[in-house]
C-alpha cells in the first residue's frame, strides 16, 4: 500500500520521526508531498521576533524527518484530490492508497480590496521580512486581535524598545475588545494585554483596502481614515483551503474538510485530515490551533497503520480546556485555561521550557535501533 502525507504540518512531523522508529505495518511506500523542507513551529515566532531565540530553534526540519523515515519527499503543492489521486501544483499526479492532509489553513481577508502580498508569518522569510521592518523606522501594522496578533505585536513591540526605536507598532481589530473570548475578570485581562503589550490597540475597526504608498502601504479603515506604515501582517485567523472546497471530499460549510472522531473524512475512508484544515462532525466549534493537531498525531499514526486490518480505529477525544500561554511584554506570558487567566514572568519560562521540548523532540538525531 501507498501511504501519501499531503503537507508538512505538525501532526506529520510527529508522524514521520515515529515511522523513522518503527515498523512500517502494511505500506510498501510513503510519499510526503511538502512545498518546504523546513516547518515553522509556530508557538516560537514570538520569541524569534523578540530576540529572546535565534530562528534555528523554532524550525523543524520536515526533509530531514521524511529522509530519516525512509519516506519520499515531493516538494510540492497539492492542488486536488479525486478519488485515490492527489494532483499538484507542478502538473503531477501522485496515485495513492491512504493519505492524510495536514495543511494547515489559510488567511481571513474576503472582504480587503488589496493589491499588494501580505506578510502571514508562515514561513522563515515571512519572520526575518517583520523583523527587518521592526528594526527600521516605520510604523508596523498588525491586523486582528487573537492571540497570534496580539503575541506577534508584543513582539515586534519589545524588539523596538530594545533598538530605543518609537515607531508605534498598531494592533487593528474589527472587535472591541483583544482577546475577545468568554473570560473571568475580563475587564482586568483586557487592561493587562493594553497595559503590558507596548502596541497601540485600533479597535472596532476593519481594514478595507491595503494599497502600496511610497515606501511601504497605505491602510484604508471602515470609518475612511488612512494609515501608513513601513509593514503590514495579517493575522486574522484561520480559513480553509480553497482548494478542498473544489476536491471531491466532504467539506463543512466552511470548507474544512470534514472528519469522524477516527480523523477518516466523511466521505473517503481512505483519506484522514488533521489539524487546521479539518472540522471534526462531533465537535465543530473546536479551536484552531497547533496544540489539537499535536494530540491529533498519535491517533492518526494508529489509525492509518490500522487501515485496512481488522484493528479498529481509535477515536480523537479532545480535552475540554487546552493551556494556551501567550508571550507579552518583557519575557513575561499571559496563560489562559478555560475561563481562567494568568500572567507573569514564570508562565514565560513555562512557555519556553515546552516549546523548546517541542522543538528538540522533533529535531534530535533519529536513532532506528538496529
Ligand atoms: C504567530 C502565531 C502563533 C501561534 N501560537 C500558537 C500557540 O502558541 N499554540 C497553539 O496551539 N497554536 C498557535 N498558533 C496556531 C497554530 O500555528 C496553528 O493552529 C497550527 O500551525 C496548525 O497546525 P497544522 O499542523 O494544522 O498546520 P500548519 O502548522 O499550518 O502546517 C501546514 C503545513 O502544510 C503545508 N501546506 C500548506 N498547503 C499545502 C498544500 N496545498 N500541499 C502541501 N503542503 C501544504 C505548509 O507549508 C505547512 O508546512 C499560532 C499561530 C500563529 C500565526
Amino acid at each position: 500500500m501507498h501511504l501519501v502525507l499531503i503537507g508538512g504540518g505538525h501532526a506529520h512531523a510527529l508522524l514521520l520521526r515515529r515511522l523513522a522508529t518503527q515498523p512500517r505495518h502494511t505500506f510498501h511506500k510513503i510519499t510526503l508531498i511538502s512545498p518546504r523542507a523546513t516547518h515553522v513551529y509556530s508557538g516560537m515566532i514570538a520569541s524569534v521576533i523578540a530576540g529572546d531565540v535565534p530562528m534555528s530553534c523554532a524550525l523543524i526540519d520536515i526533509a530531514a524527518c521524511a529522509y530519516a523515515a525512509r519516506v519520499q519527499w515531493i516538494r510540492d503543492e497539492a492542488v486536488h484530490i479525486d478519488g485515490h489521486t492527489v494532483f499538484t501544483k507542478s502538473g503531477h499526479s501522485v496515485h495513492f492508497d491512504v493519505a492524510s492532509l495536514n495543511v494547515g489553513s489559510s488567511r481571513r481577508d474576503q472582504h480587503v480590496c488589496c493589491d499588494v502580498p501580505h506578510a502571514l508569518l508562515r514561513t522563515s522569510e515571512d519572520i526575518c521580512m517583520a523583523m527587518r521592518a521592526a528594526d527600521g523606522p516605520d510604523p508596523i501594522a498588525v491586523v486582528g486581535g487573537g492571540a497570534a496578533g496580539i503575541e506577534v505585536a508584543s513582539a515586534l513591540a519589545a524588539r523596538r524598545r530594545l533598538r530605543a526605536c518609537s515607531a508605534p507598532v498598531y494592533v487593528i481589530s474589527a472587535k472591541p475588545e483583544l482577546l475577545a473570548s468568554s473570560s473571568l475578570w475580563p475587564r482586568e485581562k483586557h487592561a493587562c494585554l493594553l497595559r503590558h503589550g507596548g502596541f497601540v490597540p485600533m479597535l472596532g475597526h476593519t481594514v478595507r483596502a491595503v494599497f502600496v504608498h511610497r515606501r511601504g502601504y497605505g491602510l484604508t479603515l471602515d470609518n475612511g481614515d488612512s494609515l501608513h506604515v513601513g509593514h503590514v501582517i495579517w493575522l486574522t485567523g484561520p480559513s480553509a483551503p480553497k482548494w478542498l472546497q473544489t476536491s471531491n471530499i466532504a467539506t463543512c460549510p466552511d470548507g474544512y474538510a470534514l472528519v469522524h472522531p477516527t480523523l477518516v473524512v466523511h466521505n473517503a475512508p481512505h483519506i484522514f485530515a488533521v489539524g487546521d484544515c479539518r472540522t471534526h462532525i462531533h465537535a465543530p466549534t473546536l479551536d484552531r490551533s497547533g496544540v489539537h493537531a499535536v494530540h491529533e498525531a498519535p491517533i492518526l499514526l494508529h489509525n492509518v497503520c490500522a487501515y485496512g486490518t481488522a484493528t479498529r480505529l481509535r477515536p480523537y477525544r479532545p480535552r475540554k480546556r487546552s493551556l494556551y500561554l501567550v508571550r507579552l511584554g518583557h519575557r513575561r506570558a499571559m496563560a489562559t485555561w478555560g475561563s481562567f487567566w494568568a500572567y507573569g514572568a514564570p508562565l514565560y519560562t513555562l512557555k519556553r521550557a515546552i516549546d523548546s521540548r517541542y522543538v528538540r523532540h522533533n529535531t534530535a538525531p533519529i536513532d532506528r535501533g538496529s
